[in-house]
């Protein structure tokens, strides 16, 4: 696959947290600001400072470029850490660990988990190794939280890397009623979600289990 037929791995962040909002985006390539885009620009900026650093048990690579093929994805890793491991079963001396900077706190709906859990997927097929976890930091909290990336995370990326695939090859751009997210949202003025939303539909129109669990053999 080549470089320019690959999405944005920040897309998935974008879609789990509103169809919609992902279509917007990477398929009317539309765009807009607000205090939390803008935030959360500037504390990424301070963290996407390219480098590397080394230690005795930890090696650190920022802005790593990332991609899967598998996937059909490419982007960039904020942080990945490389653990020393003394024994490892499968024999790896340095395991990846990626750590994506979040500005906020931990939210509901997972969008940042599944978002790293891509990373770690894409490590595994750039590297051929096993990546079992990562961790998430947020800003507001100064904590990290670390994330297993469990069979049913990694069932949910390849979903929602499907889902992305669906939309933007077919240029749509869903209608989904107004949900709790829309406050918050940056496209809220151009979205117009409670004159163009689905009227009486469900809220957003967002990944489920059920679809999760209808992945198609060429992702499995
Ligand atoms: S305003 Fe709401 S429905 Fe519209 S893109 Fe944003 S989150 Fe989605």
């Amino acid at each position: 696959m080549e470089v320019d037929d690959l999405l944005p791995l920040s897309g998935l962040q974008h879609l789990v947290f509103c169809e919609r909002q992902f279509a917007m985006i990477h398929v009317e390539q539309t765009w807009a600001e607000n205090d939390l885009t803008i935030s959360g620009r500037q504390f990424h900026e301070r963290a996407d400072l390219p480098g590397q650093s080394w230690g005795a048990s930890v090696r650190v690579a920022r802005a790593l470029t990332l991609r899967s093929d598998r996937l059909g994805l490419s982007g960039k890793a904020d942080v990945v850490e490389f653990h020393r491991e003394a024994g490892s079963d499968d024999g790896v001396p340095w395991r990846p660990f990626p750590v994506e900077y979040k500005r906020g706190r931990p939210k509901p709906g997972g969008a940042d988990e599944v978002q790293l859990c891509a990373q770690g997927l894409c490590l595994e097929e750039m590297l051929g190794l096993e990546v079992p976890r990562g961790a998430l930091f947020y800003g507001k909290t100064r904590r990290r939280k670390a994330v297993e990336f469990t069979d049913d995370l990694r069932a949910r990326v390849v979903a929602a890397a499907r889902r992305c695939r669906e939309l933007f090859d077919g240029r749509v751009t869903p209608r989904v009623a107004r949900h709790k997210g829309c406050d918050r949202c940056s496209l809220l003025d151009l979205c117009l979600p409670t004159v163009t939303g689905v009227p009486g539909g469900p809220a957003p129109d967002r990944l489920d289990s059920a679809r999760f669990a209808r992945l198609p053999e060429d992702f499995a």
